[in-house]
C-alpha cells in the first residue's frame, strides 16, 4: 500500500515539476541559474550506463524515458548533475560530452522528431575541381600560427568553462584575432552570438558568398573547455587547459581564416567559421545556433566539425566519424584526403550520440561531417584533465596541420573560389560592370 501511495506522490510531483519547468520556460530559455531541471537526450547505450550509476545522481533518481527513437533516449536530470553525467559518460565511452541538453520538453521532443525525420537538405554531388586554389591556400598554412593559437588558448585562458569569466574572455580573444585577420575585407563580418543559455558567447566569422550568398558552408569547433580534476568546475582555481579539446580545433579554424584572408579568397557560396560556446555541458552553443539557422530558413549546405586534431593516437592519420553524420559528405572528406593528401591513411569510426557539435546540425537534417584525430577510443587520454596541454601534444602541431589542409580543401571545394573577371579582356570595356555578376567556371 505504501508503494501505491509513494507512486501517487511521485507521479503528482512529476507532473507538478514538469508543469513548473514549462511555465518557467514560457518566456524562452532562462539563464542557467533559473532552471533546476534539464532535459537531455543521450544514446540508448549511455542511458543504460547512467541507469547503472543512478546513485551518483541521487536527486535525479529514477532516470525515466520520456521519449525515444532508435538509439536515442530522452530523459530528465537535475541541472547540477550535468557535470557528473559528463564524468560517467566520459569514463564509460570517452565521449565529449555524449549528451544534448534541451531547454524545454517541447524542444527535446522536436529534437527526437527531427532525428526520425528525413534530412532537411539532401547532400549534393560534391565535386573536386579547384586544385589551384586548394594548392595556393594550402601553401600559405603556417604551423607556428597553429601552435601559437593552441598555446595562447591553453595558457592565457586555461579555464574556458562556460561559466568562468576566462571562458568569455577567450571568446573575445578569438573574435579579436579573427577581426585582425579580416581587416580590409568589407565582405567579412565577425560577430559574437549571444546565447540565452549561458553568458559565454559563440564567435562567428562570415565571408559573404559572391555569386550564391544564400548557400552557407559552416566550419566549426568549440571554444570552451572542462576538467574533471583540479578542484571541480565550481572552484575558481580549477584548470582546464583544453589544448587538444578543443583549442586544437579552434587553431585549425583560425589558420583557415588566416590563409583565406592572406590569399584573398572570395568564395562563390558564403562561408561561416564558428567557435561554439558551452559544448562540454551538452552542445548548448551549437544547438542554439543551429536552431536559429533552422528557424530562419538558412540554407546550410555543409558543416565540418573540428574537435580534437592534434593527438596522433592511431595507426590511421584521420578518423572520419560515421555516426550522426551525413554519409555522402563523410565520403567526400575521404575523397578530399585521397586527392590532396594521398599519403595519409584514414578510416571510418563512430563516436556515439552527441559526441560533438556536428550533432546539433546533423540531427536537424543539415549535411554534417566530422574529421577526428584518431579512431574513436584511441584519442588523447588526457582530455578533460589538467594535463590536456601542449606539452602532452609534444609541443608539435604536425597532426593538426593535416586537419588544416583538409579544412582548406573542404572550404574551397564546397564553396568554390570566385575570380574577378578580367574586365579588360575581349568583350569587355573598361567600366563595364556586367561582368561582375558573371560566374566563372
Ligand atoms: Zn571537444
Amino acid at each position: 500500500m505504501w508503494r501505491r501511495a509513494f507512486l501517487v506522490v511521485c507521479v503528482t510531483f512529476l507532473a507538478a515539476t514538469v508543469a513548473a519547468q514549462e511555465v518557467r520556460s514560457k518566456d524562452g530559455p532562462g539563464k542557467a541559474e533559473v532552471e533546476e531541471l534539464a532535459w537531455i537526450t543521450v544514446g540508448a547505450d549511455a542511458f543504460e550506463t547512467l541507469k547503472e550509476h543512478e546513485d551518483a545522481f541521487a536527486a535525479s533518481r529514477p532516470l525515466s524515458r520520456f521519449g525515444e527513437v532508435p538509439g536515442v533516449v530522452l530523459t530528465r536530470v537535475r541541472l547540477d548533475d550535468l557535470d557528473a553525467i559528463s564524468v560517467v559518460l566520459h569514463e564509460a565511452y570517452r565521449r565529449c560530452p555524449g549528451f544534448v541538453r534541451h531547454w524545454t520538453l517541447a524542444d527535446a521532443r522536436r529534437a527526437l522528431d527531427a532525428l526520425a525525420a528525413p534530412p532537411a537538405r539532401e547532400p549534393e554531388a560534391y565535386t573536386i575541381d579547384q586544385p589551384q586554389a586548394v594548392a595556393r591556400l594550402t601553401a600559405a598554412i603556417e604551423k607556428p600560427q597553429i601552435l601559437e593559437t593552441i598555446e595562447r588558448l591553453s595558457t592565457d585562458f586555461n579555464n574556458r568553462y562556460h561559466l568562468h569569466p576566462s571562458g568569455t574572455a577567450a571568446a573575445l580573444w578569438i573574435r579579436d584575432q579573427w577581426l585582425a585577420y579580416a581587416a580590409g575585407r568589407p565582405d567579412v563580418t565577425v560577430e559574437l552570438f549571444d546565447h540565452a543559455s549561458t553568458d559565454q558567447p559563440s564567435v562567428i566569422l562570415t565571408i559573404a558568398g559572391v555569386t550564391i550568398p544564400e548557400e552557407v558552408v559552416v566550419l566549426g569547433g568549440h571554444l570552451d573547455s572542462t576538467s574533471f580534476n583540479g578542484g571541480g568546475t565550481g572552484n575558481p582555481n580549477f584548470i582546464a587547459p583544453g589544448a587538444d579539446d578543443d583549442a586544437s580545433g579552434i587553431a585549425v579554424l583560425s589558420e583557415v581564416v588566416r590563409v583565406a584572408m592572406v590569399e584573398n579568397f572570395h568564395p562563390q557560396r558564403t562561408v561561416s567559421f564558428m567557435a561554439y560556446a558551452a559544448e562540454e555541458v551538452g552542445l548548448w552553443g551549437s544547438d542554439e545556433i543551429a536552431a536559429a539557422y533552422q528557424a530562419a530558413g538558412v540554407d546550410v549546405v555543409a558543416v565540418l566539425q573540428q574537435d580534437m586534431t592534434d593527438y596522433f593516437g592511431s595507426d590511421e592519420d584521420i578518423g572520419l566519424i560515421n555516426d550522426h553524420t551525413t554519409p555522402a559528405l563523410t565520403a567526400f572528406l575521404g575523397q578530399l584526403l585521397d586527392a590532396y593528401q594521398p599519403d595519409l591513411v584514414w578510416s571510418l569510426t563512430a563516436c556515439g550520440y552527441g559526441c560533438s557539435d556536428h550533432a546539433s546540425w546533423n540531427d536537424r537534417g543539415f549535411p554534417a561531417a566530422f574529421s577526428f584525430e584518431s579512431l574513436f577510443g584511441e584519442h588523447n587520454p588526457e582530455i578533460h584533465t589538467v594535463d590536456d596541454t601542449l606539452a602532452t601534444l609534444g609541443n608539435n602541431v604536425d597532426h593538426a596541420a593535416k586537419f588544416t589542409r583538409l579544412a582548406v580543401a573542404f572550404m574551397v571545394e564546397i564553396a568554390k573560389e570566385w575570380f574577378e573577371p578580367d574586365i579588360f579582356a575581349d568583350g569587355f570595356e573598361s567600366g563595364d560592370t556586367s561582368a561582375w555578376s558573371a560566374t566563372v567556371p
